[in-house]
C-alpha cells in the first residue's frame, strides 16, 4: 500500500489544486437552493420580473462557475491517475526485469501480468473515485446538512431516516461483496495461468488431442470467475434501484410534510423546494462515501498486489562495491560449488571443481537431469551458488556488476528463443552496433547462412512473435549466431547443437575453433559425437562429477563415459576416437 502510495508524490500539486476546484464547485452548488429559494418566495410569488431577472443572471453565473471547477477536477483527476499508473506500471516492469528466475517462479508470469494490467487498472480506477468524491462527498455532504437546518428544521427527521435506512443497505451490500474481492482477483490470475500455459502448448495440445479435456480445465476457471463475478455485480445492481428506492421516498415524504407546514404558514413554499434539494445532496454525499469505502478496499487489494512486486528485492543483487575485472582472459573456474534450487531438498551440484580455460574447449557431458544446466547457468549468475565460489579471471562473480559479468559471456540457451522483428534484430540483441558485414560472418560460422539467404529479404527477413516461423534447428543457429555477433570472451553451448544434422554440427564446431578458437568454449552436449575433440571432458552425474579428461582418458577411466559412449557410437567410432 505505502510502496504504491509513493508513486503519488510527483503529483501532489495537482492534488491540492484539484482540492481547491473541488470546494469552489461545492460553494457554488450548495448556494444555488438558496438562490432558487429566493426566486420563488420574493420574485415568483410577488410577481416581481425586476427581481427574478437579477438572481436569475446571478444563478446563470453561479451554475457556468459550478461546470467549469468540475471539469477543471475531472481533468486533473484524469492527469493524475493516467501518470501515477504510468509510473507504477514502469515501476513493476523495472522490477520484474530484474528479477531472478526464482522470484519468476514465485509469482509466477500469469500472476505477474494481471498484476501490471488488471491490479494497476483497479488503481487507477479507484484514483479517479478518490479524486473527484472523497474530499468533495464530506464537503458537500457537511455544507448541505447546515443549510438544510438553517431552512427548516422542522424537517431534519426526513434525511435522518433516509440516511439510516441507506446505511443498513450499504452495510448489507459490504459484508456480502468485500471477502469476495480478494478471490476474484485470485480467480482472475488461475484464468491467465491456465491460457498462457495452453496458448504456449497449443500444438501438444493438438497432437494428444486433448482440446476436449483442456476445454473443460478452462471451463472450469472460466465457470469459477465468472460466478464471483456475477455475485458482486447482482450485489451491486441491486444496490442501484434500491438507493433510488429511498431518494424517491424521501422526495415524496419531504413534499408531504412541507406541504402540511406551508399550509400551517410555518414554511415559504421556495424554502420546502430549496429543502428537498440540500436533501438530495446530502443522501448523494453519503453514497458517494458508501461507494469510496467499498472501492477503496477493493483497490487496496490490488494496490498490495501491486507492492508486494515491486518491494521484492531481486536474489540477485550486484555487489556494493564491484570489483573491475582488469584481466580479459576469461578463464572460467568453478571452486567446490554445490547448488540447490530454492526450495528443493536435494542438491542440483555437488562438489564440483573444474576450470575452463581461455583457447580451449570445456564440454559437459551427462544424462538427462544430471544438472548439467544448472552447472552453466551459475557462469551468468542466473542463480546464485549455495556454497563454493564461481569465479572468473579470479574474481568472484559475486563480487563484478550483472552487467559487467553478462558482457563477458555468450550464453545460447537450450532452447532457441527468437523476439519479434527482423533476423538482423535478433542477431543485434547481443551488440547494437555491429556491421552487416559482421552479422554475415557470424551467421555463416553458425551455418545458418543457407537458409538466411533462402529467405527474400535475407537479414531483414521477419521473424514472428518467440519465432515460430523458423524451425528449431534453425532457431538454435540464429541463437548461435546472435551469441557470436557479441564477440564475448566465454562461450556457453547449453545443449545448442542437439537439434543439428551430424553434418551441420562437425561443420559448426569446426567453424567454432577457426574464428573463436581464442575464447573459452564451454560446450553442454547430450552427443559423443558433439564433444570428442573437446580438450577437456567433463562428465556429470546426479550432480557430482563422475570424470574429467579428454576422450580417450575418460573411456579407459570413466564408467559413467564408457557406457554413454558405448551406447551412441559404434566400433569404427570408438576406433576413429581413439586415433
Ligand atoms: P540437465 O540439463 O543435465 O538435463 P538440469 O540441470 O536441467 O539437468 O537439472 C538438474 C536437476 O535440477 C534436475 O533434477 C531437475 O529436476 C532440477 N531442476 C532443474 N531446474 C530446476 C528449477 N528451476 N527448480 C528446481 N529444480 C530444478
Ligand atoms: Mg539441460
Amino acid at each position: 500500500m505505502k510502496t504504491v502510495l509513493r508513486y503519488y508524490r510527483p503529483y501532489v500539486w495537482l492534488v491540492i489544486l484539484n482540492l481547491i476546484f473541488l470546494f469552489g464547485q461545492a460553494m457554488c452548488e450548495l448556494a444555488l437552493p438558496g438562490y432558487m429559494s429566493d426566486i420563488i418566495n420574493n420574485g415568483i410569488v410577488p410577481q416581481d420580473m425586476g427581481y427574478i431577472r437579477k438572481i436569475g443572471i446571478i444563478m446563470i453565473a453561479v451554475s457556468a462557475a459550478t461546470v467549469c471547477f468540475s471539469l477543471a477536477g475531472s481533468f486533473i483527476a484524469a492527469r493524475v491517475s493516467a501518470k501515477s499508473s504510468r509510473d507504477i506500471r514502469h515501476a513493476l516492469f523495472t522490477r520484474v526485469i530484474a528479477f531472478s528466475a526464482s522470484e519468476l517462479e514465485d509469482f509466477s508470469t500469469a500472476s505477474l501480468i494481471t498484476r501490471s494490467t488488471n491490479d494497476v487498472q483497479m488503481v487507477q480506477q479507484a484514483t479517479v473515485m478518490i479524486l473527484r468524491l472523497a474530499c468533495f462527498a464530506p464537503m458537500m455532504g457537511i455544507g448541505a446538512i447546515v443549510r438544510a437546518l438553517d431552512t427548516s428544521v422542522s424537517l431534519s427527521w426526513t434525511i435522518g431516516l433516509a440516511l439510516l435506512v441507506i446505511l443498513c443497505i450499504m452495510a448489507m451490500a459490504f459484508f456480502l461483496v468485500f471477502p469476495k474481492f480478494k478471490v476474484l482477483q485470485s480467480k482472475l490470475d488461475n484464468l491467465n495461468l491456465i491460457m498462457k500455459e495452453r496458448l504456449s502448448g497449443v500444438l501438444v495440445i493438438r497432437a494428444f488431442n486433448t482440446q476436449k479435456t483442456e476445454e473443460g480445465r478452462f471451463d472450469e476457471a472460466n465457470r469459477e470467475l465468472t460466478k464471483i463475478n456475477m455475485f458482486v455485480n447482482r450485489a451491486m445492481s441491486f444496490m442501484m434501484p434500491a438507493l433510488m428506492f429511498v431518494m424517491n421516498g424521501v422526495s415524496i415524504l419531504i413534499v408531504w410534510a412541507g406541504a402540511h407546514l406551508v399550509e400551517a404558514d410555518k414554511l415559504m413554499i421556495g424554502d420546502m423546494l430549496a429543502y428537498l434539494q440540500y436533501a438530495m445532496h446530502v443522501i448523494m454525499s453519503f453514497l458517494f462515501i458508501t461507494m469510496i469505502f467499498i472501492m477503496i478496499p477493493r483497490a487496496a487489494v490490488s494496490a498490495q498486489r501491486i507492492g508486494r512486486v515491486i518491494d521484492t528485492e531481486p536474489a540477485i543483487e550486484d555487489p556494493e562495491e564491484p570489483e573491475t575485472v582488469s584481466s580479459h582472459e576469461g578463464r572460467v573456474e568453478f571452486r567446490n560449488v554445490s547448488f540447490a534450487y530454492p526450495d528443493a531438498e536435494e542438491k542440483a551440484l555437488e562438489n564440483v571443481t573444474f576450470t575452463a580455460e581461455p583457447g580451449r574447449t570445456t564440454a559437459v557431458i551427462g544424462g538427462t537431469g544430471s544438472g548439467k544446466s544448472t552447472l552453466v547457468s551459475l557462469i551468468p549468475r542466473f542463480y546464485d551458488v549455495t556454497e563454493g565460489q564461481v569465479v572468473i579471471d579470479g574474481v568472484d562473480v559475486r563480487d563484478m556488476t550483472q552487467h559487467d559479468l553478462r558482457d563477458r559471456i555468450g550464453y545460447v540457451p537450450q532452447k532457441g528463443l527468437l523476439f519479434s522483428g527482423t533476423i538482423a534484430s535478433n542477431l543485434r540483441y547481443g551488440g547494437d552496433e555491429a556491421t552487416d558485414e559482421e552479422l554475415m560472418e557470424a551467421v555463416e560460422t553458425a551455418q545458418a547462412k543457407d537458409f538466411v539467404m533462402e529467405k527474400e529479404c535475407g537479414l531483414d527477413e521477419e521473424v514472428a512473435q518467440g519465432g515460430t516461423n523458423v524451425s528449431g534447428g534453425q532457431k538454435q543457429r540464429l541463437s548461435i549466431a546472435r551469441a557470436l555477433v557479441k564477440k564475448p570472451e566465454i562461450y556457453i553451448f547449453d545443449d545448442s547443437f542437439s537439434a543439428l544434422d551430424f553434418k551441420t554440427d562437425k561443420a559448426l564446431r569446426d567453424a567454432l575453433a577457426e574464428k573463436v578458437g581464442g575464447s573459452t568454449i564451454i560446450i553442454v552436449a547430450q552427443r559423443i559425437n558433439t564433444i570428442i575433440d573437446a580438450d577437456r571432458i567433463i562428465v556429470m552425474d546426479d550432480g557430482r562429477i563422475a570424470g574429467t579428461g579428454t576422450h580417450q582418458q575418460l573411456m579407459e577411466s570413466c564408467d559413467v563415459y564408457r557406457e554413454i559412449a558405448l551406447s551412441q557410437l559404434s566400433e569404427e567410432e570408438l576406433e576413429r576416437g581413439r586415433k
